[in-house]
This record gives structure tokens, sequence and C-alpha cells, in this order.
């Protein structure tokens, strides 16, 4: 089971501070991303993440192909309320996948730090 890891351009600053502030936590987990999130999270934080196609291009809907046949536990995803995304239709799928599949799903920092906690107790 993954985790995956995904932040809208404005977004992603925030979603490298979070992952390297919680890496002793990430790195227990297989990690997914899309391409562009993952590329920079590798980068700033040494963790190994499986990239996806840049989100654009059909990441998010990779990410909610995993979702769909039970192999990501969670999904955490910054978006950027603030600017239109050319790929509005993909992200609303996977927040409905989601959904459909019960996946705890953060779309911001304060839900981000709750869900991982909820992770880690699921495991004590
Ligand atoms: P990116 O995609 O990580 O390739 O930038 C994220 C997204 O916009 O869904």
């Amino acid at each position: 089971m993954s985790v995956a890891l995904i932040a809208h351009d404005e977004k992603k600053a925030d979603l490298i501070e979070f992952a390297t502030e919680h890496s002793a936590i990430l790195e227990h987990y297989d990690l997914i991303a899309t391409g562009t999130t993952g590329k920079k999270l590798m980068e700033a934080t040494g963790l190994d993440i499986e990239r996806k196609a840049s989100g654009p291009l059909g990441g998010d809907m990779q990410i909610g192909a995993e979702v769909a046949s039970n192999e990501c536990e969670a999904v955490i995803f910054l978006r950027d309320p603030l600017t239109a995304q050319p790929h509005e239709p993909d992200i609303s799928a996977l927040l409905r996948i989601c959904d459909v599949h019960d996946i705890p799903l953060a779309t911001n920092l304060a839900s981000a730090d709750a869900v991982l906690d909820g992770l880690t107790k699921d495991e004590n």
C-alpha cells in the first residue's frame, strides 16, 4: 500500500517542507507522486518516490487508478484553490475515487498532518 503526494505549483514548497519535517515517518511507506512533485520532493528530501506522469499529463489519473485498485492507503494533495488548473476534471476524478473507496485524502497542510497521524496510529 502506498501513500501518494501531490502539490500544485503554488503549493510545492509547502509540500517539500511538510515532507522534510515528516521524512522519518514517510520513509516507511511506498511513496508515489505526480511527476514534477516527485522530482522536487526527491531532490529536496532524498526520499525514494515512484514518479507518475506530471499531473496535467495524467499523473492524477494514474494515482486514482491505484486508489481504485486498493493499492494506495492515503493521498496528500496540496491544492491551490486560487489558480485554475487545466486538468481540473482529472483532479475531481481523483478526489471522487478517494471518496468511493474511503481513502483518507488531505488537501491542505492541517489535514495532511491529521492524515499522517492517523496512518501512524493505525500501525500501532
Ligand atoms: P505535478 O502535477 O506534480 O506534475 O506538477 C501535480 C498536479 O498538478 O496535479
